[in-house]
């Protein structure tokens, strides 16, 4: 038997490093085992978030986006470029240079934490054991105090498109093309779809996306999703709502799609398929059957708010748990696991957790829609200012998209915030810490912004919540 832990951790993505960091920071003699390798087959830290998500997928968003902007908008602002063209290798190889690089700093995280990394599979046995089987090695079973399980997630599969080799694709098959597709089709208009649909489509390839269900972002709030869906269409992404995938195969290098919609069958050709249809827990192999850890009716593990499981001693976090799957809500939960291990009695507000969706213009938002208000029967103002109007979005030819703020109409607490417009991702940090401090749209209106900004549309749109903006025409004078 080898040496004793405090706590072991499976998966070193986003929710699983943050939380054996945190444990080592703490004091606590930790222990994080993955099993994910690179390309080259070297073991890898960082998770989905690093490797094939988060992390590439915005190298690839932003690089698309400059060569956008070089060819489509320079010339507004006096710019003027030669020819202009793309070289998809080293796009994708700076890409690779970028994951490296973070994945690297999380292998020098740990050491310089006191993290053990253990590269190999981890599966949680009973009594307080984990059995460790390394990548070139024979299983062992290590003995802990504490587990915390961080597995993440899988992309989800659907029979009628069963992926191939580099034709029909998951995510990070979508990270990987040599070539820009010609025709490319996407099904699924979720956060994948419509990240990695605008990557490509913005570097040439004619994309379709086939939505299942009729309505465009059913998260997002209405007004936000209708102006995004016109923009995004408007970029040149043919989305497809109300339609049901019923085949896909390849035929002569080409892949062949069929599909149904309320206007009868139809059928796609396109010479790339991207599947991105949802995530789901990923636990296979992780749990021995006589562990206690239990799982809920959708697959997810089993766990309270604090993110304990039915097993005392044993915690999950991230996209294996309930709620979204983002790198930022299991960062926190990993986390927060850590320090109450160590005795410390932190909690996650999961009514301010962020989303945001990388198009352009970006979309993003916290807490509630106008939709969900309205179906719960809560009585609320908004206030809503465009960038249209905003000096600083028309001085960077940048000025499509709004900002929504709703509060309570008695309180005038701040209930959601939603921004579609340059930087949204930036922009919604300001209303998750003014929602964190239980703001009012007044106090967020009292607040004094730098001029020029694009912060100043989240201040009008405070104001405006009152009818004080004080850059547009106000109905409801005050
Ligand atoms: P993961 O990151 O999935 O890590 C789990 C790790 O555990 C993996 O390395 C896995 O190999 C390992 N593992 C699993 N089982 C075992 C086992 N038994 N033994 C040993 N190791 C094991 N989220 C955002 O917030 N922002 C974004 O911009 C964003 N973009 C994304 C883009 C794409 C294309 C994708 C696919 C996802 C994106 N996400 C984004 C989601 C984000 O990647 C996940 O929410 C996040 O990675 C979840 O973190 P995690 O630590 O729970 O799991
Ligand atoms: P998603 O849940 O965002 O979207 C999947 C979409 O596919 C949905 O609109 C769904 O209705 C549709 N769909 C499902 N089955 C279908 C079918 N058979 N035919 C047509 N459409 C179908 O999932 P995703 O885009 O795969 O992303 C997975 C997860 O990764 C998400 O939970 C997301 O939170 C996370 N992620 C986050 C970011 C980000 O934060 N920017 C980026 C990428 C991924």
């Amino acid at each position: 038997m080898s040496e004793k832990y405090d706590v072991i951790v499976i998966g070193a993505g986003p929710a699983g490093y943050a939380a054996a960091i945190r444990c080592a920071q703490l004091g606590l003699n930790t222990a994080c085992i993955d099993k994910s390798v690179d390309r080259e087959g070297e073991p890898t830290l960082g998770g989905t978030c690093l490797n094939w998500g988060c992390i590439p997928s915005k190298a690839l968003l932003d690089a698309s986006h400059k060569y956008v902007e070089a060819k489509d908008h320079f010339a507004d602002m006096g710019i003027k470029v030669g020819d202009l063209s793309i070289d998809v290798p080293a796009m994708i190889a700076r890409k690779d240079e970028v994951v490296k690089g973070l994945t690297g700093g999380i292998k020098g995280l740990f050491q310089g934490n006191g993290v053990t990394p253990l590269h190999g599979t981890g599966k949680l046995l009973a009594r307080h054991q984990v059995l460790f089987t390394p990548h070139d090695g024979e299983p062992q079973n290590l003995e802990t105090e504490h587990v915390i399980l961080a597995p993440g997630s899988v992309p989800v599969a659907i029979p009628p498109a069963p992926l191939t080799d580099d034709l029909i694709v998951d995510s990070t098959g979508a990270l990987e093309f040599d070539s820009v597709p010609p025709r490319l089709g996407v099904i699924g208009a979720g956060v994948i779809g419509l990240e990695l649909g605008s990557v490509w489509n913005r570097l040439g390839s004619e994309v379709v996306v086939l939505e299942a269900l009729e309505e465009f972002l059913p998260m997002a709030d209405e007004r936000i999703a209708r102006d995004a869906k016109r923009m995004l269409g408007s970029q040149g992404l043919d989305i497809r709502l109300g339609t049901l995938v019923t085949g896909a195969e390849v035929q002569g290098g080409e892949v062949k799609v069929s599909y149904q919609d309320a206007d009868g069958e139809h059928s796609l050709t396109v010479d790339k398929l991207i599947v991105a249809v949802g995530r789901r827990p990923y636990t296979e192999g992780l749990l021995a059957t006589d562990c206690g850890v239990n799982l809920d009716e959708r697959g997810f593990l089993y766990v309270n708010d604090l993110c304990a499981t039915d097993v005392p001693h044993v915690y999950a976090v991230g996209d294996v748990v309930r709620g979204p799957m983002l790198a930022h809500k299991g960062t926190e939960e990993g986390v927060m696991v850590a320090e109450r291990i160590a005795g410390f009695k932190p909690l996650v507000n999961y009514d301010t957790v962020p989303s945001v969706i990388y198009t352009h213009p970006e979309i993003a938002w916290v807490g509630k829609t106008e939709q969900e208000l309205k179906a719960d029967g809560e009585n609320y103002n908004v206030g809503s200012f465009s960038f249209a109007a905003s000096g600083r979005a028309l001085a960077a030819n940048d000025a499509q998209g709004m900002v929504k703020i709703i509060a309570d109409a008695e309180s005038d607490r701040i209930l959601g915030v939603h921004v579609l417009g340059p930087q949204a991702s930036e922009l919604v940090a300001q209303a998750v810490i003014a929602m964190e401090f239980d703001a009012s749209a007044e106090d967020l209106g009292l607040i004094m912004f730098a001029h020029p900004t694009l912060s100043e549309a989240v201040h009008e749109a405070a104001l405006g919540v009152a009818g004080h903006a004080i850059h547009m025409v106000n109905r409801k004078r005050k």
